[in-house]
């Protein structure tokens, strides 16, 4: 296996408007060297902290994206350099990302999570949640956030038409709040088993780990 030929192999597979987010958690810095030497600049990781070590350490031309769950506390490790949180999925971490912002002087891009899937073990916002948000004063206060698009997961499903329904779902509530707030420009779903059926669904950004890097371990 050889991630630079998984790397190509799917880009070459993406409309030209869907950005490619290499899902990098867990693998080690040489893996991210191996994908960055092709060209590519924008990788994943779910955990600041392991994050924050491999922006320390790389090419400070990467873009890391942070897309799983961010606990509050963390959020000031990454303040300086994340280019795009994609689950910010409550008011009180939108606070917190704002404060610390400031401190470095400016406006982290973020997207909002939705909860699309059937299982609740998934964080997000729900539509009206996502619709009284947008339209609250306070969310308008947040002068070092920028909110450039929505994030969500499909249910862990072997259903195809599933899948389908909940990434339509959400590109339909992106699509409603883009009439009224243009800036919203980006869509985030798809992963390695659904990103197929994500980008024919109106995804414009999709997250996609396993199937550039291989199995990840856990242990
Ligand atoms: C791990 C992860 C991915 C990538 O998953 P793969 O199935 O390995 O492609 C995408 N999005 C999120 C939020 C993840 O945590």
């Amino acid at each position: 296996m050889s991630i630079a030929k998984n790397l190509n192999t799917i880009k070459a597979t993406l409309p030209e408007k869907v950005t490619l987010v290499a899902v990098s958690k867990t693998k080690p810095e040489s893996d991210i060297m191996e994908a960055y030497n092709t060209g590519h600049k924008i990788f994943g990781e779910n955990k600041v902290q392991e994050m924050t070590k491999k922006w320390e350490e790389l090419p400070k031309d990467i873009e890391w994206h942070m897309i799983g769950h961010v606990q509050r506390n963390k959020v000031k490790y990454m303040a300086e350099y994340v280019t795009l949180i994609h689950g910010v999925d409550s008011v009180k971490l939108l606070k917190e990302i704002n404060k610390q912002a400031k401190k470095y002087d400016r406006q982290i891009p973020c997207l909002l999570q939705v909860h699309i899937a059937e299982e609740d073990t998934k964080f997000g916002f729900d539509e009206s949640e996502i619709k009284e948000l947008v339209s609250s004063d306070e969310f308008h206060q947040f002068e070092n956030i920028k909110i450039t698009g929505l994030m969500g997961m499909a249910t862990f499903t072997d259903d195809k038409q599933q899948i389908k329904r909940e990434f339509q779902s959400l590109n339909q509530l992106f699509q409603n709040l883009k009439s009224e707030f243009p800036d919203l420009s980006i869509l985030s779903m798809g992963m390695s088993g659904d990103y197929k059926i994500a980008i024919e669904e109106g995804s414009t950004m999709v997250r996609i780990g396993s199937s550039i890097f291989g199995k990840r371990n856990y242990q």
